[in-house]
């Protein structure tokens, strides 16, 4: 049922091959370019009503199902279960001046924006993502101030929405004034840009990343269809500004919840010089149901990647716990106690004893 499946039938066919110039944010436009049905419309609006629209121009064009089902907007969006609560992530809980969320004394996540290049269905933000407007000037100025007063924190995460949709005069201006600050010791954007919208990394913006403070990126991206040529190219441009780069995934039922999926995601990934840093177990976001899969069969996959998959492209497995507790690996786990001792399991699946001094 769903998109999910028609895609790979009778609406793929009736795709259009050529390049679509634009993002798109209309149902009727996805309708045009074969990308939802007509006889879903209706349900699709509500859907739309809910949860903003927009796929960017080099995602629409990329044919596989599971790069299109993150995108696309599907009916069962509209099944909300009594476990997704509201703020799955607790944001709002730990927020000292708006725009700034500070839950790990060293380091503080920035809302530079609400918009995005694209809005994901799985979205943990996607309740307050894709209002209008990015953090004023007056709201970055308390920022700043906030960050004078507080110099345990040594790192900003400028995240949102995607901070790469704004300008880069508006995030060189951002950066210089963090940079002033004298506090930090490295920022990090997390951003789908490159892999989504790989053309908005221009050479403006690579020079203004290109700095003394150092700025670390994480690249948001979930499947190995996604990252195209021109964001292999992209990924290029920043790695040559000395932009040491990472990548989130989200684990994901019909896109990635598989070992073969994930591993060439993650091979591809340290092919284009990207470290996998973590694979997200999917948070509770409203709506958002259908792409969740248990713990166990996340660990399940992490299990079989280890061992057969080399560390350098091994992500950590995380949980961002309800309620804004925070986040933590989530396994599996290797060792147990046996009395004083240890058993430790191999990648193979075989038990060791292992004694401490
Ligand atoms: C995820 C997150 C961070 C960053 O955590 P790392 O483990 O350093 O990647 C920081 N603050 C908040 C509120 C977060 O949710
Ligand atoms: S915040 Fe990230 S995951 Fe959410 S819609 Fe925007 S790009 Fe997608």
């Amino acid at each position: 049922m769903g998109l999910r499946s028609g895609l790979t039938g009778d609406r793929r066919r009736a795709m259009k091959t050529g390049p679509i110039p634009e993002a798109l944010t209309r149902l009727d436009a996805l309708e045009r370019e074969g990308l939802t049905d007509p006889a879903e419309r209706k349900a699709l609006e509500a859907v739309a009503a809910e949860f903003r629209v927009r796929v960017s121009s080099a995602m629409a064009t990329v044919p596989t199902a599971g790069v299109r089902a993150q995108f696309l907007p599907d009916v069962r969006e509209l099944q909300v279960r009594p476990e997704e609560l509201v703020d799955p992530i607790g944001d709002e809980v730990h927020a000292p001046v708006p725009g700034l969320t500070h839950r790990y004394a060293d380091r503080a996540i920035l809302h530079a924006t609400k918009a995005c290049e694209v809005y994901c269905r799985f979205c943990f933000r996607r309740e307050t993502v894709g209002e209008s407007g990015h953090l004023g000037e007056a709201e970055f100025d308390r920022v700043v101030d906030y960050l004078g007063r507080t110099p345990m924190v040594r790192e900003v995460i400028f995240t949102g929405g995607d901070p790469l949709v704004l300008s880069p005069r508006r995030l060189g201006a951002m950066l210089d004034r963090l940079e002033g600050l004298g506090t930090l010791e490295v920022v990090r954007f997390h951003t789908r840009v490159p892999v989504v919208a790989p053309g908005k990394v221009t050479e403006a913006l690579v020079r203004v990343l290109d700095r003394a403070l150092p700025v670390w990126m994480v690249v948001h991206t979930n499947h190995p269809d996604e990252i195209t040529e021109a964001a292999s190219a992209a990924l290029r441009r920043l790695n040559r500004a000395g932009v040491p780069l990472l990548s989130q995934t989200v684990l994901l039922k019909g896109v990635n919840a598989d070992a073969d999926t994930l591993e060439a995601l993650f091979r591809k990934l340290i092919r284009n010089r990207v470290k996998p840093y973590y694979l997200h177990h999917p948070d509770l976001a409203k709506g958002t149901g259908h792409f969740r899969v248990t713990l166990a069969e996340g660990q399940a996959i992490m299990a079989a990647l280890r061992g057969r998959l080399t560390g350098i492209a091994q992500p950590l497995y995380v949980l961002d716990i309800p309620g804004g507790h925070g986040k933590v690996p989530v396994g599996p786990g290797y060792l147990r106690r046996d009395g004083k001792a240890w058993i430790v399991t191999d990648p193979r699946g075989a038990e060791h004893p292992y004694r401490d001094l």
